[in-house]
């Protein structure tokens, strides 16, 4: 049966014993007045006219009745004639009237009168008995059926009473239990757990929600099965790139838990993937020198002993976000000894190049320092023309190779730094001097700002010179003729000593800046006499960070530039940090 019809059912049962016991109720209410009308008609009028029959006769005190009495007592006399009701009523009634009958007639002796009113009081007395039993008899049966009311709509009621309390007992549990049981399984549905069945025995639309959910459950699991599968067959492809991969890859969560690490990153580690998947990295790392430098360093090259070899490698940190929340990060480790092999042999043959031909044109630039000598011959304004030009690029090709040189040294690992502490104002003099020329020549007033009360820096005078010509170099070269060039030295924010070179040039675009400092790296449009190596602004920035300083540029088009770099003052802990 449905859920709809077992409630219609129930509602309608209750209904129905609502009804019986109203009907009940109704019935015996109807019998109770009717019993008591009975009483009144039948039996209580009776006594009524005995009454007031007897009051006729006290009146008369044993005498011939009046007219006006014997009119009143004939009167009741009828009515009771009509109301004969009781077993033997009739009889009495019959004897009352023959009795008065004889109490009307003229001839009547006083004695006889006497002997008739005591005949009629004792008959109306034997009437009014018997009507007064009969009301106790009535009375009695009133009670009975009052009684078995009761009995019966109580009876009724308590039934009502029962079947009504155990409706409100089992209903809504009959309603929200199954209710709840499926909540409950769709909570753990929700939950990814497919495992789930509801046992409804019943044929109602219980038992079809049952199946119903069943069925789901049991698609959802053959969905989650084959999803699975497939899910693990991705895993197993994906792993197997990374395990074929020459990279190390390391994979960890958000807490720095290991969730992978390929096979080439198990062997840089030196321990199998069972020791290292699944585990806290810091952990790991508190035994182990590479995992250790991976987490911590920051250098984006490094240099990795494992079996058996030196190789070199650049690090490079992923962060896996997902709904813009970081889940967790990859490293991978670049494998580039191959690379720096070749980077290596280029450097190497750069350096045997720019060493090999110093000597060959420092001794170009002697002969013509010889030819220009009068006392070596004469030579025309043309030759001499040619001779500058010739001076000219051997003073670039000079410089180049000395470029080369230094870059092949910082990329070497050779460069070496001779500190020592050193007013600023002789790093600007060695430079503004070495410029001088150069600046006249191109009409470039150079503003130098220098304090005499600055404190010393703790510098490589050379290394530091050699950034503040190639600065100003640059400041004069792409300097507009006549312009204005200036050189300030001062005291940092963070109390380190500032060297700014700001020309009024052409500027340089936004988009170039973060590539300046990049070797090689020339902004495109410079034309043939101003552009050179790429070199001098990557050589600066290594010369200026292997003091322990900070190089930069702020540029705007249009506006010229301000390039400037910082070293650490004696006396501000430079000492310590240096070496
Ligand atoms: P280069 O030998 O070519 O001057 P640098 O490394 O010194 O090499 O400079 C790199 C590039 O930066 C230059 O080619 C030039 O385009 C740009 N540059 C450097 N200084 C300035 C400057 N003061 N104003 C405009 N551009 C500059």
């Amino acid at each position: 049966m449905t859920i709809k019809n077992k409630l219609r059912a129930g509602i309608s049962f209750l209904f129905l014993l609502a009804l019986i016991s109203c009907g009940l109720s109704i019935y015996f209410l109807n019998r109770l007045s009717a019993d008591a009308r009975a009483i009144l008609k039948d039996n209580y009028k009776t006594v009524q006219f005995t009454k007031n029959m007897g009051s006729v006769l006290e009146l008369a005190q044993s005498a011939p009745l009046s007219q006006q009495q014997a009119a009143i007592f004939n009167d009741n006399l009828v009515k009771q004639e009509h109301n004969i009701t009781e077993h033997g009523e009739r009889q009495l009634t019959d004897s009352l009237r023959s009795k008065y009958e004889q109490l009307t007639l003229k001839r009547n002796s006083p004695a006889n009168i006497m002997e008739l009113h005591s005949d009629i009081k004792k008959l109306l007395y034997d009437i009014m008995q018997l009507n007064m039993n009969a009301i106790e008899s009535k009375y009695a049966t009133a009670n009975a059926t009052a009684d078995h009311a009761t009995m019966l709509v109580a009876f009724t009621g308590s039934i009502l009473f029962l079947v009504a309390f155990s409706f409100v007992v089992n209903f809504p549990g009959y309603i929200a239990n199954p209710i709840k049981e499926l909540t409950e399984r769709i909570k753990a549905v929700s939950n990814r757990d497919y495992h789930q069945e509801l046992n409804f025995e019943s044929n109602d639309e219980f038992g079809e929600l049952a199946t119903a959910f069943n069925n789901m459950t049991a698609k959802l699991n053959e969905y989650e099965s084959s999803n699975l599968a497939s899910i693990l067959f991705e895993k197993k492809r994906i792993e197997t790139i990374i395990n074929s991969m020459h990279d190390a890859i390391i994979g960890l969560d958000e807490k720095s838990f290991i969730i992978f690490a390929n096979e080439v990153a198990c062997t840089l580690i030196g321990l199998p993937e069972q020791q290292l998947t699944g585990r806290y990295a810091p952990d790991i790392a508190m035994e182990n020198d590479l995992l250790r430098n991976l987490l911590v360093n920051n250098q984006p090259k490094m240099k990795i002993y494992a079996d058996n070899r030196e190789s070199f490698y650049t690090k490079e940190v992923l962060a896996v976000t997902s709904k813009d929340k970081v889940v967790g990060s990859v490293i991978i480790l670049k494998n580039i000894t191959e690379y720096q092999q070749l980077d290596e042999a280029k450097t190497n043959f750069i350096a045997t190049i720019s060493h090999e031909l110093k000597t060959p044109i420092s001794s170009i630039k002697m002969s013509l320092k010889l030819l220009e000598d009068d006392r070596i011959g004469e030579v025309n304004s043309e030759q001499r023309q040619l001779l500058e030009n010739i001076e000219e690029d051997a003073r670039r090709l000079l410089q180049i190779t000395g470029e080369l040189l230094d870059m092949a040294q910082v990329e070497t690992g050779k460069l070496q730094l001779n500190f020592g502490s050193t007013h600023p104002h002789n790093i600007v003099d060695y430079a503004v001097k070495a410029l001088k020329t150069t600046a006249e020549q191109k009409q470039v007033t150079l503003n130098v700002e220098c304090d005499e009360t600055l404190p010393d820096v703790h510098a490589d005078l050379d290394k530091t010179t050699w950034v503040l010509i190639n600065l100003l170099s640059n400041a004069i070269k792409y300097s507009h003729e006549k312009s204005v060039v200036d050189l300030v030295v001062k005291k940092s924010k963070n109390n380190e000593i500032e060297f700014s070179v700001r020309d009024h040039g052409r500027g340089i675009d936004q988009r170039y800046l973060s590539r300046i400092f990049e070797r090689y790296f020339k902004v495109p449009g410079a034309t043939t006499e101003q552009t050179g190596t790429g070199l001098g602004l990557a050589i600066a920035k290594d010369f200026i960070e292997a003091q322990a300083g900070k190089i930069g540029v702020e540029s705007e088009i249009g506006d010229g530039s301000r390039f400037y770099f910082t070293l650490k003052r004696i006396g501000n802990g430079a000492l310590a940090n240096a070496s």
